[in-house]
């Protein structure tokens, strides 16, 4: 059988799987660079992608590969607890461990494309990376009774001194920071089954940071501070 390469590898500012959204688009904010490897930084393979939007990239979850392949998973939009054929699910758990996303393409170099709106973590080899096209890929009366619309979102607040925290991280770092914290926590990122309580602390890597978080309420999240990851 024919074997795959990357074609290139994604750096991206999901540092771990805790906290990134369940897909694509559903933290904007959510940004990265897709360095592309030889032959394919060259510019010739990228040619014509300026006038696109947006790309599919085919991709590994390359820290989800298993031996032995599942026939069922429990998706966390059905709670954990409710197991449907792998078929019928988007889980990380998969036969050949592939991945696709639609992302937004901001910004084309002959080495590297910049992303936005992604849901792949940092160092995901991409095997493939297709331009989108509306009229083919938008199905207007496309329907999925397992996940009908995007997953609800709950309200996130901030102390004071953590908001500012993360402001002054963004001018360091030049990415929209307080937007993607607050994207990505909105999705509540906690497992279906917990229900916090307030004194529990929760944590994510965003980039080189730690952010910190907990329940003041079981649907509202306060960020408690932004630092540096040690
Ligand atoms: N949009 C893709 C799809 O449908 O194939 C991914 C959907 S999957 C449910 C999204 C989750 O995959 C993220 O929340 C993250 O936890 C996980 N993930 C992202 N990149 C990964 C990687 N390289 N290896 C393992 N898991 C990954």
């Amino acid at each position: 059988m024919h074997s795959v390469a990357p074609v290139g590898y994604l750096r991206s500012c999901f540092r771990e799987k805790f906290a990134i959204p369940r897909q694509p688009q559903l933290a904007p904010a959510a940004r990265g660079v897709l360095e592309l490897l030889p032959p394919f930084n060259t510019g010739e393979a990228v040619a014509g992608l300026e006038q696109v939007s947006h790309v599919w990239l085919l991709f590994l979850f390359h820290q989800a590969l298993e031996d032995k392949p599942r026939l069922k998973v429990r998706p966390p939009r059905l709670g954990g607890n409710q197991s449907i054929g792998v078929f019928a699910s988007r889980s990380t758990h998969r036969p050949n461990g592939i991945g696709q996303s639609v992302v937004r393409l901001d910004k084309v170099e002959a080495a590297r494309l910049w992303l936005s709106g992604i849901d792949l973590l940092d160092g995901t080899p991409v095997l493939d990376i297709k331009p989108y096209v509306p009229y083919a890929d938008c199905v207007a009366d496309a329907h999925n009774g397992i996940a009908e619309a995007a997953p609800a979102t709950i309200a996130v607040d901030w102390q004071p001194a953590a908001l500012e925290q993360a402001r002054l991280h963004a001018l360091r770092l030049n990415e929209p920071l307080v937007e993607l914290i607050e994207q990505c926590l909105a999705q509540d990122p906690r497992p279906a089954y917990q229900v916090p309580a307030s004194s529990r602390r929760y944590g994510c890597r965003l980039w080189d940071l730690d952010v910190r978080w907990h329940y003041p309420q079981p649907e509202r999240i306060c960020v408690l501070e932004v630092l540096l990851a040690e």
